[in-house]
């Protein structure tokens, strides 16, 4: 890469509806893998010479993401419409700006509201572990709480 493309890989601009120029617009994962539900993917920021990657994702009104948890962290921003989150055993109502963190192992699902979509900033370790996902016993112990099982069950 010579520099002047390193300069022009620099900036990115900000197109219409959250998308960025220059930036792959993606499936969230691959289908296979792991039940999830409208979503969509932009990593933002991935350089070996940082130890974070910045992405974007926007969950379709009614879409979530996998129910999931592992060693690595999570820092997220919102950016744009209304849902909530699952983190651990507690369910947080989501809008524009709000920050939360996932500390490591702790179950997260996110969920866009039915009226709207909900995107947001993630910020990862570029080193990181795989996600696992739940056994039938972490589901059920998830499920003992009534309000949790609501969420699980898209009732948000
Ligand atoms: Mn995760």
């Amino acid at each position: 890469m010579t520099k002047s493309d390193a300069e022009a890989m620099s900036l990115r601009r900000a197109g219409d509806g959250f998308r960025w120029e220059g930036v792959e617009h993606r499936p969230y994962k691959d289908a296979e893998s792991a039940p999830f539900k409208a979503i969509s993917r932009q990593n933002l920021f991935s350089d070996p010479r940082l130890l974070g990657e910045l992405r974007y994702f926007e969950i379709e009104p009614g879409g979530f993401s996998t129910l999931e948890r592992h060693e690595h962290m999570h820092a997220v921003v919102v950016l744009r419409g209304l849902g909530q989150c699952l983190v651990g055993e507690k369910i947080h109502a989501l809008q524009s700006h709000d920050l939360i963190a996932i500390e490591p192992w702790t179950w997260h699902q996110f969920r866009a509201s039915e009226a709207a979509p909900l995107g947001f900033l993630c910020l990862v370790n570029s080193a990181r572990d795989r996600p696992q996902l739940p056994s039938a016993q972490d589901l059920a112990a998830l499920r003992a709480d009534p309000a949790v099982a609501r969420f699980l069950d898209g009732n948000i």
